[in-house]
């Protein structure tokens, strides 16, 4: 599953802990820890 500090390529990821969904508009963009909960782990939105 991609985690915070990976470059999974720009799309629409999921905190696997609050379901928050951020956007990264670049491929060349890092994942953050999430902003609600500082979760580490997301799941990819199609
Ligand atoms: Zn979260």
């Amino acid at each position: 599953m991609p985690t915070t500090g990976e470059k999974p390529g720009k799309g629409k990821y999921k905190c696997k802990k609050c379901g928050k969904v951020i956007t990264l508009d670049n491929d060349s963009d890092q994942l953050p820890p999430c902003p609600v909960c500082q979760h580490t782990e997301w799941d990819k939105i199609q």
